[in-house]
């Protein structure tokens, strides 16, 4: 994601965000049926998130891991509306003998205006009806459980612990669903979490290490989830249709799923919409079959089937429908781009975004030349004109919002199909480790655009010129005082996770030095490796510094010790205001601050 610039209207005129909870007699009940069910099966649990997160601790589950999955959308897209028969059938596998299991879904929300307002018809298990209920998340670790009954387990907030007007010690349980960008990012601390945990208990336990079926089938309007810095992402009402785009928890809010970045599962897209009406997803575009007209589609239907081989992260599922037009073109390398605009942007504009889109090959290209061969079968963008406050890395389907794209943020998105789409951070409080390889795409394209300036790529001027810039640009951000530094990017609250230098530019500073400290051979070396042996998956801090560490030129057990201090410093340290010394002090070779290596060449 491009960083979110805040908008300044209202999404909600709520008077609070406290859902009746459904939750504990729900809960109670859903333990009673554990019990009788023997030792060896038990619930799956509500969250993936580690203890003490305060960074969306309500989402993933866990006791199964995602396969694949199958959205069966049937939408209206004149009333927005999801009709019967609309459903998701997930493909899971159990890690554990599973007595329930849950998924996350936001079926409703405090934002009655463009919030989701769904209802979950039918739940099936390996096809076998099965009961469901929707409960509140409970802080990741309770010792009392995820059916703890103090109300305290259950509470939002932006920190650890919740704090709040009760001052609860304990860590939060989800993270606020700020009704808008003005309001203060702690003003729901404490208050109750809503019910968005759709707990499934199927007729018999699931055995532990089988791959079973979970069919959810629901009908009602999708819409926006509230994030934690007041901003909305998920499925944005357009003309005549709806826009997706969801980072970082937005998907829950039109289909029920494994909401956590590391649930991957691979994708199949058959959805039945309007006649006349184009749908977007991730993969490519398998078929496009005209339907007889039906009593839900007097006009007639069509079914747009996309088939995703790659598995995709939660909140990088695209599943766009409305008035796009949609052209397809394969390159000689057998690399199939998409692009596609909502005609309801003016023609001249649109005209202009296609130029932009064109490059689109260019720079995978490019990029291609740092992080190694392009990932996937198809790449693509749309365009469309809901004013989301983003731009967003959509698997093979980048979105652009407000019928505008610039070529600096298409640098920034088509980084991320390498680094965060197919290879994913391990959870959110590693957002920083793909936001900071989209920014220095973004860095990348400005030495790019010095270097053909001064004689282009095969020119040693030209090549000059490109590392001239990177270090200027290291040495710009290096430079920056106030509180640029404060955040340590590992460890964000919501409120600022899509806005602050501590997602974006402090990383991409790392890694120009990091570039510097291994070479420019053994940097890229490096990140072909990552690719290669994390690509489909997601990776750990430790693991992202174990490949540079591998690369290292100077093999020596000072250097590696050196690399870990470089690595807390720049990615795990906050620093009082004001730069200086008040910032890391590992740098690289050319560049301003202390250099990594000691004068002979070793570290010390
Ligand atoms: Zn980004």
């Amino acid at each position: 994601m491009a960083g979110r610039w805040r908008r300044m209207t209202i999404t909600t005129a709520c008077a609070g965000l406290i859902m009746p909870g459904a939750g504990l007699a729900a809960q109670a009940h859903a333990g009673a049926a554990a019990s009788y069910l023997g030792a060896n099966c038990q619930a799956g649990a509500h969250t993936l998130a580690p203890p003490g997160s305060h960074l969306y601790p309500e989402t993933g589950n866990g006791g199964y891991t995602s396969v694949h999955t199958l959205v069966h959308l049937v939408y209206n897209a004149a009333t927005n509306e999801f009709l019967p028969g609309n459903s998701v059938l997930l493909t899971d596998r159990a890690t554990e003998c599973l007595s329930s299991f849950s998924l996350d879904f936001e079926r409703k929300s405090a934002n009655t205006g463009a919030g989701p307002d769904m209802t979950v018809r039918s739940v099936t298990v390996n096809g076998t009806a099965a009961r469901f209920t929707f409960v509140q998340p409970t802080y990741p670790g309770d010792p009392h459980g995820q059916n703890d009954p103090n109300p305290a387990a259950h509470e939002a907030s932006q920190t650890n612990p919740v704090g709040g007007p009760r001052h609860n010690p304990l860590p939060p349980a989800c993270s606020p669903e700020l009704p808008n960008t003005r309001t203060s990012p702690d003003a729901l601390d404490g208050t109750q979490c809503p019910a968005n945990k759709l707990v499934i208990t199927p007729a018999a336990p699931v055995p532990n290490g089988s791959v079973f079926t979970v069919k959810v089938s629901y009908t009602g309007r999708p819409g926006v989830h509230n994030d934690g810095d007041g901003t909305t992402e998920g499925w944005f009402r357009a003309p005549d249709g709806g826009f997706v785009t969801t980072e970082p928890v937005g998907s829950e809010d039109w289909m029920p799923l494994n909401d956590y970045p590391a649930a991957k599962p691979t994708y199949d897209f058959s959805d039945t919409v309007n006649l006349g009406k184009t749908v977007l997803a991730n993969g490519v575009l398998i078929s496009e079959q005209r339907n007889p007209a039906s009593a839900e589609f007097p006009g007639g239907s069509v079914t747009w089937n996309w088939h995703s081989p790659a598995p995709v992260a939660s909140y990088l599922v695209e599943d766009s429908v409305g008035n796009y037009h949609l052209t397809e073109r394969v390159a000689d390398n057998g690399t199939r781009y998409y692009q596609a605009q909502d005609l309801a942007i003016p023609a001249a504009r649109r005209q202009k975004n296609r130029a932009i889109m064109n490059l689109q090959q260019n720079i995978t290209e490019f990029e291609s030349q740092f992080s190694g061969s392009y990932p996937f079968t198809s790449d693509g963008v749309v365009v469309g004109t809901p004013p989301a406050s983003f731009e967003e890395e959509m698997q093979t389907m980048i979105t652009f919002a407000g019928g505008f794209i610039n070529t600096d943020v298409l640098y920034h998105e088509n980084m991320h199909q390498w680094w965060g789409d197919h290879v994913t951070e391990s959870n959110y409080t590693m957002t920083f480790y793909k936001e900071g390889m989209a920014t220095l795409a973004e860095e990348l394209y400005q030495a790019r655009l010095a270097e053909d300036k001064a004689g282009g790529p095969y020119s040693a001027k030209g090549q000059a010129a490109f590392q001239a810039s990177l270090v200027k640009q290291f040495n710009q951000i290096y430079a920056s005082a106030g509180s640029f530094w404060t955040v340590a990017p590992s460890n964000p609250e919501p409120a600022g996770l899509f806005s602050g230098s501590s997602t974006y530019a402090r990383p991409s500073a790392a890694y120009i030095a990091l570039r510097q400290i291994l070479g420019p051979g053994n940097f890229t070396q490096a990140l072909e490796q990552v690719q290669a042996g994390y690509g489909g998956g997601s990776i750990t801090e430790a693991q992202w510094e174990a490949a540079f560490s591998r690369w290292l030129p100077v093999q020596t057990s000072a250097c590696r010790a050196r690399l870990s201090q470089f690595f807390t410093q720049w990615f795990d340290t906050a620093y009082p205001p004001g730069g200086g010394a008040n910032r890391p002090r590992i740098s690289g070779p050319g560049l301003h601050g202390p250099d990594f290596y000691n004068p002979e060449g070793g570290c010390s």
